[in-house]
């Protein structure tokens, strides 16, 4: 007789789990951890089958002791699954980001939801400098263009600029905000801002007009704005790097994007929700927007009605939509998993020492704490 139950909801791997081996974020190759958690004795179920009434997922969290599930392809944590969860006592985000789970129904049954902090940052913040180059040198329309044959420089060559002398902005300069605005100096902007509850430590503002200062002979160009509408109605790129919450859920709609500058790009490598997607794809279509890069969606696979998945901008078509995998490379994959496995060792052991950093709610809390020593 197990111990209980870890209920694992992974994306759906195939052919492609046999041919890559170390596409261990997949259902079929289960983060790696299926002896590791039958050594201690517990009964390791997973399923891709998380959404709906009459799915794996809704049936077994009734029993499952601890919940883990990736932000790519999330299984939802409601309310009415926790509260039905009755052995239910720690949920593993194998990513970073929990918003995939009530997380005030979480503290409410004392719950602790942990994620695997830092684990990803570097991919997200290399998926992010991608999307801002793939927008502003307009790449998308001007790789269809060359596969279809026609030769149409004029239709590529209209929306495409350089990246040098730009203004880009960061809403959210934690981790991965960071890592994009230090990536981006390489590009020679005219100007980097970003927009957050702290401000960033004197020393990291330095290191990156240092750099620019090096690279570029531009002396000063990291600069705190205090006002989000500011920042937006500044830059010629916005890319948002902060989480989902309350005060972030549909922030950049059409109010927001309308004081954004005329042609402006965005770019979301955060969480879809942060975006209205209508908002987003009318932007596009009146030409407001230039481009929108998206990593992320909401929900998450999107339903087949789902604007981003049609939308257009007002000259090429061209948009720069990822299924989330910008957190889900190989080598992210490889950091999250011994990530999970080193929260499970501390659930199983009983001794608790999770990292500080990876707490999100604890002992009927926000581990605010802990988000405080995330810089
Ligand atoms: P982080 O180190 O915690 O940084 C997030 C920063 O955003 C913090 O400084 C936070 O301040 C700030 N913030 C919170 N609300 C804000 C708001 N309304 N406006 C401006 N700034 C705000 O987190 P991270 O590792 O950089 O990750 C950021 C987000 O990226 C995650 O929450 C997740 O949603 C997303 N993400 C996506 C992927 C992917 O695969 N696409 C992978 C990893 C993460 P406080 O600390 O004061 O709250």
């Amino acid at each position: 007789m197990a111990k209980g139950k870890v209920l694992l909801v992974l994306y759906k791997g195939g052919h492609h789990a046999e041919e890559q081996k170390r596409l261990l974020g997949c259902a079929e190759n289960e983060l790696g951890i299926r002896k590791f958690v039958e050594d201690h004795g517990y009964e390791l179920v997973t399923t891709t089958d998380k959404d709906g009434p009459n799915s794996v997922v809704e049936k077994e969290i009734e029993t499952a002791e601890i919940v883990i599930t990736t932000p790519f392809f999330p299984a939802y944590v409601s309310k009415e699954r926790i509260q039905k969860a009755k052995n239910l006592k720690i949920c593993i985000t194998a990513g970073v980001g929990s918003d995939h789970i009530d997380l005030n129904a979480a503290n409410q049954k004392k719950l602790t939801v942990a994620e695997v902090t830092g684990s990803n940052v570097v991919s997200v913040a290399e998926h992010a400098v991608m999307l801002i180059l793939n927008l502003v040198r307009n790449f998308v329309p001007s790789h269809d263009i060359a596969l279809k044959g026609t030769w149409d420089i004029a239709g590529a060559a209209k929306d495409e600029y350089d990246l040098e002398d730009k203004v880009i902005g960061t809403v959210g300069a934690g981790r991965i905000g960071y890592r994009i605005l230090e990536r981006l100096v390489a590009f020679n902007p005219k100007k980097l801002y970003y927009f957050d509850y702290q401000e960033l430590p004197a020393a990291a503002v330095k290191k990156i007009n240092d750099a620019s200062q090096l690279f570029n002979g531009r002396d000063a160009i990291l600069e705190r704005v205090e006002k989000l509408e500011d920042l937006v109605g500044r830059c010629d790129v916005v890319t948002i790097n902060c989480p989902l919450h309350e005060k972030t859920f549909g922030l950049f709609d059409k109010k927001l994007i309308g004081k954004m500058k005329d042609g402006a790009w965005l770019v979301n490598t955060a969480r879809g929700a942060i975006c209205n997607a209508q908002d987003v794809s009318d932007a596009l279509a009146s030409g407001k927007l230039l481009g929108y890069g998206g990593d992320v969606w909401y929900p998450q696979p999107p339903p087949k009605d789902h604007p981003w998945l049609t939308m257009k901008n007002a000259h090429n078509g061209g948009n720069a939509m990822t299924p989330h995998i910008s957190g889900t490379s190989i080598d992210a994959q490889e950091r999250y998993s011994a990530g999970v496995k080193s929260i499970l060792e501390s659930y199983f052991s009983k001794k608790y020492d999770y990292r500080p950093q990876d707490l999100i709610v604890y002992n009927g809390d926000y581990a605010t704490k802990a988000y405080g020593e995330r810089k």
